[in-house]
């Protein structure tokens, strides 16, 4: 009898709830494990921060059980929102730097970069960028002068809105040993005085003589920068993301605010090339750290540019600018070699790729390396901006062979759409952000933002993806309309699909039991609101495993980490 009785014992040991919450009182819908939209009541889970059970329209509140209840006053809960594709550091880095974009007059600038300088006392360079002088009808550069008017005691330097110039203080030209005696390099610029001392405007090549004496950020900016990004994440509902090329400095940082405890949105992190993927992760992929905050999955690689620029590698010459047709950043041998060894230690394989030349050569890399490494492999094209239909068919082959994630960008549709029609003409859009073309081949639809390049705005992207309209309705109909999803989709693909494509589908990405307990309140219905109202969505509250990180009702969304990050 005695295994009974232990049997018995063990079940009484591990059944009193001892802390568990019941969340009741919400209107909660997740993506189900049919893959469906599942609606909720209410959902109980554990003191480690793991789902227990959802309670459904039907089903009966439990009432004791129970250590805490919270009331969810009929709000609209979602799971956490997943970004598939960041650039977490930049992210923070941008937020950390002063921002001018903004402003309006020489005068409005120079006030506000006093005070940034009096609230960081502590930064031996003061960094920012986004002035246009332009902008602030001046008719001629700013001066050194004018920039020591507001901060004369340690060097500034200021990149100019479209990084073609930087403005420096008096004691950031004397860090650059910028004298009237000083030449500019080829293809740049000293501006000058009438006495032809450096009036403080560099421009071109010529700002390496102030900007290469900027001190690289030490690991406390790093971590200033980080804690600034997550911000910028959990206050727009996101409680996880793909980082899109982590160096082993960003990977340190992530380590360093998991052992304070103070990593809070989840990230699935991409190694900056195949160096920084296998000097960070070794003989393979990382377990996953704190609780299921931290893993790297694989290896961000480069097929091609950018079509703005471009950049993106095409089959046919760009519409305007027919002696071009880009480049490609890899040939093709380059690129099978890099893709062998990544996957011959079983990293993930994320590349980008926006031109259909890029996407035809990596899909045709993919199906050839599919014939060696086998299994689900899951490999990612990032961003997939333009594919020639006829390559749809070894799309499907691939996903069905490995599998193929196409992690795509809604916004960039929207954001693109006058300069991609410019540089592509009339005959080459079929293919061009094309969602619903990707999601019929079969491949997983990941959605993401890519900033710091676009806000990390979900709603923004949700809005786009099932309407193709900007936030001021054009195209009325629509951009290409037969490529919007439907609603379902959207959901999935910022939660459920963007976990799966980063293989954390068994951990978190829906609401279900076993899974973790991430998830927002949102004051709107992303299932039945017009997509102009869902772009405006405000996030109210943000848990990450069971812990409140932003609460919008609080002075600065209530401190993120005054509770414990849950283990
Ligand atoms: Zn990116």
């Amino acid at each position: 009898m005695r295994p009974l009785v232990m049997a018995a014992l063990a079940a009484f040991v591990a059944a009193p709830a001892h802390a568990d919450t019941l969340i009741d009182n919400v209107s909660g819908q997740t993506i189900g494990a049919d893959g469906h939209v599942e609606r909720f009541k209410a959902m109980l889970m554990d003191d480690a921060g793991v789902v227990k059970a959802l309670i459904h329209e039907g089903e009966k509140t439990p009432k004791k059980g129970f250590q805490y209840r919270i009331d969810g006053m009929g709000r609209i809960m979602l799971p956490g929102m997943i970004d598939a594709h960041v650039h977490v550091m930049s992210t923070g880095f941008a937020a950390l730097t002063l921002d001018l974009s903004e402003t309006g007059s020489l005068a409005e600038a120079l006030a506000k970069i006093a005070a940034y300088a009096k609230a960081h006392p502590d930064r031996p360079w003061l960094i920012g960028r986004g002035w246009n002088q332009e902008r602030w009808k001046l008719g001629r550069f700013p001066t050194a002068a004018e920039l020591d008017s507001a901060v004369s005691d340690r060097p500034v330097w200021l990149e100019r809105a479209d990084g073609h110039a930087g403005w420096a203080n008096t004691a950031a030209l004397k860090a650059g040993g910028v004298t009237a005696a000083s030449q500019a390099p080829t293809g740049g610029e000293i501006i000058r005085l009438a006495d032809g001392s450096p009036a403080g405007v560099l421009v071109d090549n010529a700002s390496v003589l102030v900007g290469a004496h900027v001190p690289p950020p030490t690991a406390r900016d790093y971590d200033a920068a980080f804690a600034l990004a997550q911000r910028e994440f959990y206050r727009r509902g996101l409680t996880a993301v793909a980082d899109m090329g982590s160096t082993m400095e960003d990977w340190q940082t992530f380590r360093r605010a998991g052992d304070l405890n103070t990593l809070y949105v989840r990230i699935m992190a991409y190694g900056a090339g195949i160096e920084n993927t296998i000097q960070i992760g070794g003989p393979g992929p990382s377990p996953w750290l704190y609780a299921d905050r931290l893993r790297l999955n694989g290896v961000k690689l480069y097929m091609d540019g950018a079509l703005g620029s471009r950049g993106a590698w095409l089959k046919a010459p760009y519409a305007d600018r027919p002696d071009t047709r880009g480049l490609p950043r890899l040939t093709q041998t380059q690129l099978g070699n890099l893709m062998s060894r990544a996957a011959m230690d079983n990293y993930q394989i994320a590349v980008h790729a926006i031109g259909d030349e890029a996407n035809a050569v990596l899909l045709g890399s993919m199906e050839d390396l599919a014939q060696t490494y086998k299994g689900d492999r899951r490999w990612r094209i990032e961003h997939a901006q333009v594919i020639d239909p006829a390559d749809w068919p070894i799309a499907a082959r691939v996903a069905k062979s490995v599998g193929l994630v196409a992690s795509m960008q809604p916004v960039h549709q929207t954001s693109d759409r006058l300069m991609t029609e410019a540089r592509l003409g009339p005959n080459r859009l079929a293919g061009a952000y094309a969602w619903a073309s990707a999601k019929a081949t079969g491949a997983v639809l990941a959605f993401g933002s890519d900033t710091p390049v676009e806000l990390p705005d979900p709603w923004a992207g949700f809005a786009a993806a099932i309407s193709r309209q900007d936030e001021n309705g054009q195209p009325p109909q629509g951009w290409q309309p037969q490529e919007r999803v439907d609603r379902e989709t959207a959901l999935a693909g910022y939660t459920a699909q963007a976990a799966y494509a980063g293989f954390a589908e068994k951990r978190f990405g829906r609401l279900a039991p076993g899974l973790r307990a991430d998830f927002i309140f949102v004051d709107t219905d992303p299932m039945t609101a017009a997509p102009d109202a869902i772009r405006k969505t405000r996030v109210l509250e943000t848990w990450v495993g069971g812990g409140k990180v932003w609460d919008a009702a609080k002075p600065d969304g209530g401190a993120a980490g005054a509770e414990p990050v849950k283990k």
